[in-house]
C-alpha cells in the first residue's frame, strides 16, 4: 500500500472557498451550517438519493417517477418575455410524446439548450396532465455527446436558504479526491471484524450511495467514519484525563468535620441515601493528592445544590476557599441567597461576583477573594477573568456543566492552583452518552430524591385550545399558586423568540390582567430581568412568561403550573428541564405541554414520553432512542462535543470500544510523541479541532 506524507491531509484543513462554485457568499452560509473547512462538507452526509436509472417508455411513466429520456425536439412554444405564460417544448421519441415546461426562463436559453431537430437527454420528475407527460424544469438537459455526465445515482443533501443541492455536490465531489490514504489508525482487529473500509474509501462510498442500505448508518463506510469520530473524541477526553489527573498533583483535603455536622444539625431533614453515598465518594477523592475531577448528575430536585454545599464546607473546614460557578446572573444571585441562608447559623463569609463594571463594592470583593477573608464565593463567568486571584482554592464547583465546556472547567482549575473540581448537571445522560460528553470525569449519581416529592401531572394539549388554558389559568392562579409560561426559541437569533414571547405577554396581560404578569426574555437588561424575576418570586405577578432564559435552576417553590407553548420544538431533556421549575413546593403541580400540529412521528413520540414519564434518565434514554439522524432536536447544548457522523441510537455500542482503545494508545505514549503517533494526531486535527489541540499543544 503506497502511503502519502502526513502534510497531504493538509488539504482538508483549507477553506471551503477553495472548493468549485464556492465563492465568499456561499462559503459564510457553509460555513455557519456546515462548517468552515474542506473536511466539515466531507462529513456532511446524504439523506437520501435520486436514482436516474429509470429509462421507461413515455406511454407507461406513471406520476411522480423520477425518468431519463432520450427526445428529439420538435416544437417551441416560447411566449416573449413580457408575458407571463409558461414556455412549453414539446419533444417526442419512437414511445411518444412529452411536454417540458418553464416558468420564467430566459427564451434565449431555451433556444439554446433544446433547439428544434435536436437529440437531448432530459432526466427529471415526470407528471401527468390530461393523460400528457410534463416535465418541468427538468434536473439535467444534455446533448448525446455529453450523456456521460447524467449522474444515474445522486447523493441528496441537507441543505439551507440559498444553498442549492447542484452546488453542493459538486464541492463534495470536489472535495473527495483531496482524501488521500492514510497510515490506519484503527486497530487492525476491529477492523477486520467490522469489515470497515479504508479512510478515504469510506469517504467515497459515504457521498456514493448506491441503494437505501448505502444510507444506512449501519453501513460500513458511516460505522468506519462514526468510530473515526468516537476514536477522535475518546483520544481528546483520554489526554486530557491524562493530563489533569493523572500528570497533576492536586490537593489533600481532610477536614474535621465541624462545618459539616453543624450545617446538616440545623436542616430540619436528613440526606437521602444517594446524597449521602455521593458525599462519601467526593470526601474520598478530596482527601487523596490525586485532583478531583467528578460530575455530580441527578435529577431536578435530587437535592444537588445541598451536596455541593457539603463538600465546598469540606474544603472551608481546612482553611480553603471554594467557589462555585452558575451559568446566568439569575441562579449565580439564587444559589447566593439559598446559600447565605443555609449558612446563617454558621457564620461564614459568602460573597457574590458577577460581571458588570468594576464598582468599588466589586473592588472590595476581588481584594477579600485575594487576601483570603472570604472562604465561600459565588459567581458567574466572572469568576473566570484574570483580574479574579484567589487565595487558596480548595474546590470549584461548576453547576450545570452543558453550558460550560471542557475549557472554562479547567480554567478555573487551573486558576485555582489544580484545585478539585465538581461539575454538577441536571440534565441526566445515558452512560454511553456521557462518556463522550464527560469522558474525562469521574461520575456519580444522586439516583432518589427527596422523601415526599409528587410526580408533575403532565398534558400534552393542542395550542388551538388556548382560550381553555387561559381560563385554567384564571380559574387557579393565586399569590400562592403561580404559573410559568415558556416561549421557545424560534431559530437561531433570539430576536423573533423574543417577538413572539413579547406578542404572548401582551396577549395574556390582556387576558389576565388581575395575575399581572412579568416577562423575562435574553434581550433584556441584567436589572430588567431580575424586576422581572424578583416580582414573580415576591408574588406580587403571579404568571412569568419567558423565553428559555429561565430553564436552569430556577427554584420558586410557589410556581404550581407550567406552560410551554410549541413543546414540540423542544428536545425531551430540556423539556424535562423546563417541567422540573414547577412541583418544588408541597402542592400538586402541572405541566400542559401545549404543541402546534401536525407533529411529525418523533416530536408525538417526545410528547407522550414526557406525559408518562418523570424520570429524568428514563427521559434521557428515550431521547437518545427517537433522535433520528437529521431531525432537528431543540437546541444545541454547548460544551457537548459535536459528531457530524455518529448516530447515538445506532453507534452506541462502539463507544466502550473507542474509549478501550484510546485509553491503551495513550497508556502506551501519553503525549503522542514521535512518528509513530502521528496518524493518531492526524485523527485528532480532523475531528477534535478545538478541545485536543489544545492539549497536545500544551503537553
Ligand atoms: P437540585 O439542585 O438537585 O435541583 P436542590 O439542591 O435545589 O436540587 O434541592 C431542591 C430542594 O430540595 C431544596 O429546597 C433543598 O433544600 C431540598 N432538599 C435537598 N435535600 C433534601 C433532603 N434530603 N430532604 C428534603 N429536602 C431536601
Ligand atoms: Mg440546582
Amino acid at each position: 500500500m503506497h502511503l502519502s506524507r502526513p502534510t497531504s491531509i493538509f488539504p482538508l484543513f483549507a477553506s471551503v472557498t477553495t472548493l468549485p462554485g464556492i465563492g465568499s457568499r456561499l462559503g459564510s452560509i457553509i460555513e455557519k451550517k456546515i462548517g468552515p473547512a474542506v473536511i466539515d462538507v466531507l462529513r456532511h452526509a446524504p439523506v437520501s438519493l435520486i436514482d436516474r436509472r429509470a429509462r421507461p417508455s413515455i406511454a407507461e411513466i406513471v406520476s411522480g417517477q423520477m425518468v431519463t429520456l432520450e427526445v428529439v425536439v420538435t416544437q417551441h412554444n416560447i411566449p416573449p418575455r413580457h408575458i407571463s405564460r409558461p414556455a412549453r417544448i414539446i419533444a417526442e421519441n419512437d414511445s411518444g410524446e412529452i411536454e417540458i415546461v418553464f416558468f420564467k426562463a430566459d427564451p434565449n436559453y431555451l433556444q439554446r439548450m433544446l433547439p428544434i431537430g435536436e437529440k437531448r437527454v432530459i432526466s427529471g420528475t415526470a407528471e401527468l396532465f390530461n393523460g400528457r407527460v410534463q416535465l418541468s424544469h427538468p434536473d439535467y438537459i444534455l446533448p448525446l455527446a455529453d450523456l456521460a455526465q447524467l449522474p444515474l445515482i445522486e447523493p441528496v443533501y441537507p441543505l439551507t436558504a440559498g444553498l442549492k443541492g447542484k452546488t453542493l455536490r459538486k464541492a463534495i465531489q470536489a472535495a473527495i479526491p483531496k482524501v488521500v490514504k492514510q497510515e490506519e489508525w484503527i486497530n487492525a482487529d476491529i477492523k477486520e471484524k467490522n469489515k470497515w473500509p479504508d479512510f478515504d474509501d469510506a469517504m467515497a462510498m459515504l457521498h456514493a450511495p448506491q441503494n437505501e442500505d448505502d444510507l444506512n448508518s449501519l453501513c460500513p463506510a458511516r460505522e468506519r467514519l462514526a468510530y473515526d469520530e468516537l476514536l477522535a473524541n475518546q483520544l481528546a477526553l483520554a489526554l486530557i484525563r491524562q493530563q489533569t489527573t493523572i500528570a497533576t498533583k492536586g490537593k489533600v483535603i481532610k477536614g474535621n468535620g465541624n462545618l459539616r455536622s453543624a450545617l446538616l444539625q440545623s436542616l430540619p431533614f436528613a440526606l437521602t441515601s444517594a446524597q449521602t453515598r455521593v458525599l462519601q465518594e467526593i470526601y474520598q477523592d478530596q482527601s487523596q493528592d490525586m485532583r478531583m475531577l467528578r460530575l455530580v448528575q441527578g435529577d431536578v430536585g435530587a437535592g444537588k445544590t445541598l451536596v455541593a454545599l457539603l463538600a465546598m464546607l469540606h474544603a472551608v473546614e481546612t482553611g480553603k476557599q471554594a467557589v462555585l460557578l452558575a451559568p446566568t446572573e439569575i441562579l449565580a444571585k439564587q444559589h447566593y441567597k439559598s446559600i447565605t441562608s443555609l449558612l446563617a447559623p454558621l457564620n461564614i463569609d459568602t460573597c457574590l461576583l458577577i460581571g458588570g463594571a468594576k464598582t468599588k463594592a466589586k473592588t472590595q470583593i476581588l481584594s477579600d477573594i485575594s487576601a483570603g477573608n472570604t472562604p465561600i464565593i459565588i459567581g458567574t463567568h466572572a469568576l473566570l477573568t484574570d483580574d479574579v486571584i484567589f487565595h487558596d482554592l480548595g474546590l470549584a464547583v461548576v453547576d450545570e456543566q452543558h453550558r460550560f465546556g471542557v475549557k472554562q472547567r479547567m480554567t478555573l482549575s487551573n486558576k485555582g492552583g489544580n484545585c478539585d473540581v465538581l461539575v454538577m448537571t441536571a440534565t441526566p445522560i445515558p452512560r454511553t452518552l456521557s462518556m463522550t460528553a464527560y469522558g474525562d470525569l469521574q461520575s456519580s449519581i444522586i439516583d432518589e430524591k427527596p422523601p415526599g416529592r409528587k410526580d408533575i401531572d403532565t398534558a400534552v394539549i393542542n395550542i388551538d385550545r388556548i382560550a381553555e388554558i387561559v381560563e385554567k389559568l384564571r380559574a387557579k392562579l393565586s399569590k400562592d399558586f403561580r404559573a410559568y409560561w415558556i416561549c421557545p426559541l424560534v431559530e437561531e437569533s433570539d430576536k423573533s423568540d423574543v417577538m413572539a414571547a413579547e406578542e404572548r405577554f401582551a396577549i395574556l396581560q390582556r387576558l389576565l390582567p388581575d395575575t399581572q404578569p412579568a416577562i423575562v426574555h435574553g434581550r433584556m437588561k441584567a436589572d430588567e430581568k431580575e424586576r422581572a424575576m424578583s416580582r414573580f418570586q415576591s408574588g406580587e405577578s403571579q404568571l412569568l412568561v419567558a423565553t428559555t432564559v429561565i430553564e436552569v435552576g430556577v427554584d420558586v417553590p410557589e410556581a404550581g403550573i407550567m406552560i410551554i407553548e410549541h413543546a414540540e420544538r423542544f428536545g425531551l431533556a430540556q423539556l424535562h428541564q423546563l417541567r422540573g421549575r414547577v412541583g418544588r413546593g408541597s402542592q400538586q403541580s402541572a405541566c400542559l405541554l401545549a404543541y402546534k400540529g401536525p407533529l411529525s412521528e418523533t416530536a408525538n413520540a417526545r410528547l407522550l414520553v414526557m406525559r408518562e414519564s418523570n424520570d429524568g434518565f428514563r427521559l434521557a434514554e428515550e431521547d437518545l432512542r427517537l433522535r433520528g439522524p437529521g431531525e432537528i432536536l431543540g437546541q444545541r447544548q454547548s460544551g457537548m462535543p459535536e459528531f457530524a457522523m455518529v448516530d447515538f441510537a445506532a453507534h452506541a455500542g462502539l463507544i466502550p470500544y473507542a474509549r478501550a482503545e484510546a485509553d491503551k494508545i495513550i497508556a502506551n505514549n501519553p503525549n503522542l510523541d514521535g512518528d509513530e503517533a502521528l496518524k493518531y494526531r492526524l485523527l485528532l486535527s480532523l475531528f477534535e479541532k478545538d478541545n485536543a489541540i489544545q492539549y497536545l499543544n500544551s503537553g
